[in-house]
């Protein structure tokens, strides 16, 4: 090929990007990354989380695999359990409601184990997540929710150990490079347009790696596919993940694939900026409701709180939040649960109010129907079975009885002073549709036959999310296609080499 710049071109340098590109290198190929953000803000969703990585685990010898230097005290203070392929697979089927395409949940939950000790023989440090994901009870943490370990310094952690991993092996990273359209002879992938200080180049390599994110930062997208009202949504994450590559892909045949309509959405500060802040990173999150209730403007309860570990339901409850009048709620807690509230409700960029009584505090929930929710507090405190013993870390089963909307578990009467809330609206994480891929990762045209030098992975593929989505599977998808897509595409580089 005249020209040619790299062996393989990645587009985008998140999660994704860069195991595709370790993945390249192992290879033997020459890699360029193309990256739309300057270098300060670049790393897309990737860098504004906390690094968490749902993976298959047979017990405590595999975490200590993961994480060689883990203390004896650690172990024996902690019991790790276990998270089964069959736990996975069960996860993604439920979550899904059996939509999930099942070649790429098999790869996903065969490989997480042997793709993350990859990552981690590749630099990438990991520790347990006590704290979020574990609870001390009778002097011992217990993991639940299938979600175990996370990378050292959270989503800014993995990423400048991504980097450096890739930096060190040779790959060459440009900032500030937006990818434009894709080169295509109408046979093959020849590289990619790309807008780079002002100006437009062409940039040609036998294999592209589309790793460029979905289309979370896009509003007018956001309210084309995900429906009226996702554009008042605020973005989590980066602001650069716009749909481009999904768009680049679409506009040389691709097939469009998966949950076009879904998205993953949480609960998320109400008065946060319209896209993320990396200085507050996965913050403005707030997950514990599971311990408390979420009222709308009405006063009224609209989902279960505890229908399930948040794993479980936090990526569903932001398109609920949304859809409550004024896209907002409040969680509301009191003093017996304070302690069990994560490090995200200690920041100073919270939307909060206190008070000692509850007529007080009803006065206090801004927006919303005082009367209203004092009925609400009464009606569920008279609900909840106080027979059934609380313990956070198990599904307790601890139940309302009698509401409109019950709650399953980790019921409790809201009646010991300080009352606590915080305003909460619709945070969006990432979107589920996306392109369609093959088991290699190859890019599938609207025939599902392979687009010649195309491949992609990451949030920008479809078919894996539908509806919902368990927590930590965005990070290991993105790496176990990653991986699959840049050993793939740098097998397909050298074969097309001139001999
Ligand atoms: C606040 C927050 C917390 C989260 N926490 C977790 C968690 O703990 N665990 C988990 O598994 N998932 C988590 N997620 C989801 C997770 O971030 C994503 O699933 C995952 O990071 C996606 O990786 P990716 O590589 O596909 O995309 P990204 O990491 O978003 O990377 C996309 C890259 O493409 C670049 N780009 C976009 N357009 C172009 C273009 N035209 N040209 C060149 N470059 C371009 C972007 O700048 C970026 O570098 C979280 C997300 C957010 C927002």
């Amino acid at each position: 090929m005249p020209d040619k710049i790299a062996d393989v071109i990645v587009v985008g340098a998140g999660n994704a990007a860069f195991c595709a590109a370790l993945a390249a290198q192992e290879q033997g190929a020459e890699v360029l990354m193309l990256e739309a953000a300057p270098e300060a803000e670049s790393g897309g969703n990737s860098r504004f989380t906390a690094g968490a990585f749902r993976v298959v685990y047979d017990g405590v010898e595999d975490i200590q695999t993961l994480v060689p230097d883990l203390a004896a005290a650690e172990v024996e203070t902690t019991d790790f359990g276990a998270y089964t392929e069959a736990q996975f697979y069960d996860d993604m089927a439920r979550l899904t409601q059996h939509r999930a395409d099942p070649d790429l949940v098999e790869l996903l939950v065969t490989r997480s184990f042997a793709t993350l000790n990859w990552m981690r023989g590749k630099g990438v440090r990991l520790i347990p997540i006590y704290g979020r994901q574990a609870f001390k009870v009778g002097g011992k943490f217990k993991f639940w929710g299938g979600l175990t370990v996370e990378a050292v310094g959270g989503g800014p952690g993995l990423l400048a150990m991504l980097t450096q991993a890739a930096a060190k092996r040779g790959a060459a990273i440009r900032y500030r490079t937006r990818a434009l359209d894709l080169l295509y002879d109408g046979n093959r992938v020849e590289g990619v347009r790309v807008r780079h200080d002002g100006a437009v180049h062409e940039l040609r390599a036998p294999c592209v790696v589309l790793a460029c994110g979905g289309f979370e930062a896009n509003a007018e997208w956001r309210t084309r596919y995900l429906g009226p009202g996702w554009d008042l949504a605020k973005v989590r994450g980066s602001r650069y993940n716009t749909g481009a590559g999904i768009r680049m892909a679409l506009a040389i045949g691709a097939a469009p694939c998966g949950n076009w309509s879904g998205c993953h959405a949480v609960q998320w500060e109400m008065n946060a900026p319209e896209f993320g802040d990396l200085a507050v990173g996965d913050q403005f999150q707030k997950h514990s409701y599971p311990f408390g209730i979420l009222v709308n403007a009405a006063g009224a309860r609209f989902v279960n709180e505890g229908a399930d570990f948040r794993n479980y339901t936090y990526a569903k409850y932001g398109r609920a939040v949304l859809e409550q009048p004024g896209q907002f709620a409040w969680q509301i807690f009191d003093r017996k649960v304070k302690h069990l509230l994560r490090d995200e409700y200690r920041i100073k960029q919270v939307t909060k109010v206190a008070a000692n009584s509850i007529e007080e505090f009803a006065h206090k929930l801004d927006g919303v129907d005082a009367a209203a929710f004092l009925d609400t507090v009464k009606a569920w405190n008279a609900a909840v079975r106080t027979d059934i013993a609380f313990d956070p870390n198990v599904k307790d089963g601890r139940c309302t009885q009698g509401l409109a909307i019950n709650k399953s578990n980790w019921a409790n009467p809201i009646d010991t002073a300080p009352f606590e809330a915080y305003a909460v609206t619709c945070g969006i994480t990432f979107t589920f549709g996306g392109l369609r891929i093959g088991g290699n990762a190859q890019v599938l045209d609207t025939d599902h036959q392979p687009i010649h030098g195309l491949y992609a992975a990451g949030e920008l593929v479809g078919g894996l999310f539908y509806f919902n989505y368990p927590g930590g599977t965005g990070l290991m998808s993105g790496a176990v296609f990653g991986k699959i897509a840049g050993a793939a595409a740098a097998q397909a580089a050298v074969a097309v080499k001139p001999s």
